[in-house]
């Protein structure tokens, strides 16, 4: 089974827990684990940024 990335347009492989819930919810947009660390990273960085602008 092959996914497309809504954010980079490259299709991945899908990890058995993704596959399933794409089974269940196909119409879910899917983001390849790369801009999944990516997003994540950037919304860490923005709370840091809060945290030390409420400090
Ligand atoms: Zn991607």
């Amino acid at each position: 089974m092959r996914v497309i990335c809504i954010l980079c347009e490259q299709s991945f492989k899908p990890d058995k827990w993704t596959e399933k819930k794409i089974k269940k919810h196909p119409h879910l947009i899917q983001i390849c684990p790369d801009c999944h660390e990516r997003i994540k990273q950037k919304t860490l960085e923005r709370q840091e940024k809060k945290m030390n602008i409420n400090q």
